[in-house]
């Protein structure tokens, strides 16, 4: 069976690497980039992206952040067409942009890690267009539907990286802190204990059966949620 076409606009770090990868697994490719020259082997380059996005059903847009997908999709007649839009941004963003066929995806991933296993990609819209296109988009990494309202993916993206430089800041902090004594104490010390201390992370945003009205509806902690997060 021929393998699903994919169209891919925007070819920077991680557009480019997009696009190999689907070119490497064996899918038709068609991409497109604002300023031409930018060369992806084995793919076809669109001279526009209205002629990249008529080539392919699926349209993967991975461009600097919203304004420019807005921009470059904004005349184009996307009927027919399913959009998957792994450019970042806030969840309002991704709710604003969502029309027709959506999904809206989150990239927990560096250029160099995607196809590996270890990349994962968010995904939340449209269910029918993550289970059509699932096996395709399986070739980036391992992708996870994270529910159908399109800004879940963003806000569950922008939560796990506010968690990793959290953790990344007070492990610089320790190492800093140790200095000259530093020894094995990444390898000994730091890791076994993060590891271990992970574990209360089960326990987080669990209600407390005895004060329940300690916990305000607006999220499982009690925190007011940043305006942008909404
Ligand atoms: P780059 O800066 O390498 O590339 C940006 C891309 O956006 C280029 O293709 C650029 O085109 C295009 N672009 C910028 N402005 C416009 C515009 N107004 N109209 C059309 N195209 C435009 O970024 P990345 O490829 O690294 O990132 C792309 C997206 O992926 C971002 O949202 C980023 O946050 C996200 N992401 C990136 C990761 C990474 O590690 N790189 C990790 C996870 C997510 P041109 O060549 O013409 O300038």
């Amino acid at each position: 069976m021929s393998k699903q076409s994919v169209t891919v606009i925007g070819l920077g770090a991680m557009g480019q690497t997009l696009a190999k990868t689907f070119v490497h697994n064996g899918h038709p490719t068609t991409v497109w980039n604002r300023t031409p020259g930018k060369v992806v082997e084995g793919a076809t380059h669109a001279p526009t992206a209205a002629e990249a996005v008529a080539a392919s059903e699926l349209v993967v847009v991975c461009v600097l952040d919203y304004k420019a997908a807005q921009s470059v999709l904004d005349l184009i007649d996307l009927s027919g067409k399913a959009v998957v839009n792994l450019t970042n941004g806030t969840p309002a963003h991704a709710r604003e942009f969502a029309k027709g066929d959506y999904l809206d995806g989150g990239i927990m991933a560096v250029p160099q890690m995607i196809g590996q296993p270890e990349a994962m990609v968010l995904y939340s819209g449209s269910k029918e267009v993550f289970d059509k296109y699932q096996e395709t988009l399986n070739v980036l990494g391992q992708s996870r539907f994270v529910g159908e309202d399109p800004g879940l993916a963003a806000l569950y993206d922008l939560a796990l990286l506010s968690a990793m430089y959290g953790q990344s800041a007070g492990g610089l902090h320790a190492v800093s802190m140790v200095g000259a004594n530093r020894g094995d104490f990444v390898e000994s010390l730091l890791i076994p204990w993060l590891t271990a201390t992970m574990f209360a992370l089960h326990t987080v945003g669990e209600s407390d059966p005895e004060s329940p009205d300690d916990i305000d509806a607006s999220n499982d902690l009690g925190l007011e949620q940043p305006g942008y997060l909404r």
